[in-house]
């Protein structure tokens, strides 16, 4: 059992050396007491954080070290999931899986309830097409999964909503009609801080969540790096909110979100790609929300928080609510072992690290 103690914790992934490296010696040294050394002779860092996956590392273990926080949602508690790293470094992997893109059966949308919330509901698909194997599947599939399994008997209903933020605009991945269109963020005494018109969809099992992910997949905007593989350009948060279908004695209904965040890849700037402008400009709002974030989640972790900076980027205004209050925080930095990404790998370290 994980210790669940604390509400923040922070967690570092090294992914295996791939056949794709340029470089296949590793700079990354695992030692005793969660402690990891990066050194190739002219760079080095050494840190300890709350948890070290190393490169053998099965998702089972890394859901595992997650798990009690995701249940802490039946409880009342928020909980929130950063993968944050650079390029390749295995976010996409450590949140989703190696192997979710497989065809699912639709499900039909048979209800849509007009308010400030845009909810909808339908028929579940069936989810003996999938799931058979969770060891294949990420934190968001296996968190599903689990929730449903853990809530059960307890009449939860499960709505879900799939977002990116591109260059501080949001965009709803799950509504193809209005996917280019921005969304705005409200507030109000009923929901609290929310998106305005984002598509929330009733779920029954992880089936219903692998084909809404799916779906939203597509609609992410990438970019081909210099690595030649596509580069997540947008901040993506897929989010549960789990609302008890009975009210409590005072007549209010228990609410928790679980946020699942693949945040886009933080890079450097690189003098000798070419970058076009509005390349840099992407680059350079990334970097911006990603610095605010660790503001925010280091300014959370420390005892005199007077002021936090939620309403200096959309991700931690959206996230606001969640982070601020009732909160299980989870940050789980993914690096490559490779020589090649040696400055990456000791970047994503240090914001780690600030984080805690
Ligand atoms: P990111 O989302 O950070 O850009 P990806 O998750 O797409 O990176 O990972 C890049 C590549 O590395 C993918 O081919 C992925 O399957 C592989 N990979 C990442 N992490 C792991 C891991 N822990 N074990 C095995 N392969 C991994
Ligand atoms: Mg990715």
């Amino acid at each position: 059992m994980e210790e669940n103690s604390e509400n923040l914790k922070v967690a570092i992934r090294v992914r295996p050396i791939l056949p794709i490296d340029k470089f296949q010696d590793s700079v990354v040294y695992l030692e005793e007491n969660n402690n990891i050394r990066v050194s190739d002779g002219d760079h080095f860092i050494a840190a300890s954080y709350d948890r070290i996956f190393p490169s053998d590392s099965s998702q089972n273990e890394v859901f595992g070290y997650v798990k009690s926080s995701v249940e802490g949602t039946v409880k009342g508690f928020n909980c929130t999931i950063f993968a944050y790293g650079q390029t390749g470094s295995g976010k996409t992997y450590t949140m989703f899986g190696s192997d979710w893109e497989q065809n699912n059966p639709a499900p039909q949308v048979y209800y849509k309830q007009p308010q400030n919330r845009s909810i909808r509901k339908y028929k579940s698909a069936s989810p003996s097409h999938m799931f058979n194997d969770p060891s294949k599947y990420g934190i968001i599939l296996n968190s599903i999964h689990h929730l449903m399994e853990y809530a059960e008997g307890k009449s939860f209903t499960f709505y879900c909503s799939f977002l990116q933020i591109y260059n501080e605009k949001i965009y709803d991945l799950l509504q193809n009609a209005t996917r280019d269109k921005p969304l705005n963020i409200r507030e109000d005494k009923v929901n609290g801080i929310f998106v305005e018109n984002l598509a929330e969809y009733v779920v029954q099992n992880a089936a219903d969540c692998f084909y809404l992910l799916e779906q939203g997949d597509k609609n992410r905007i990438v970019r081909q790096t210099r690595y030649n593989h596509h580069s997540s350009r947008s901040h993506t948060i897929f989010q549960i909110l789990l609302e008890s279908d009975k009210a409590n004695k005072r007549g209010v209904l228990k609410k928790a979100k679980l946020n699942l965040c693949d945040l886009a890849g933080s890079e450097k700037y690189d003098k000798d790609s070419n970058m076009v402008k509005e390349h840099i400009q992407e680059m350079t709002l990334i970097n911006k929300s990603l610095s605010i974030l660790g503001k925010v989640i280091s300014a959370l972790g420390s005892q005199n928080s007077a002021h936090i900076p939620f309403r200096e980027s959309k991700l931690t205004r959206i996230l606001q609510d969640s982070l601020a209050v009732n909160t299980r925080t989870i940050l789980i930095a993914t690096v490559s072992p490779s020589l090649e990404y040696i400055e990456e790998t000791i970047n994503t370290l240090k914001f780690a690290d600030r984080a805690k």
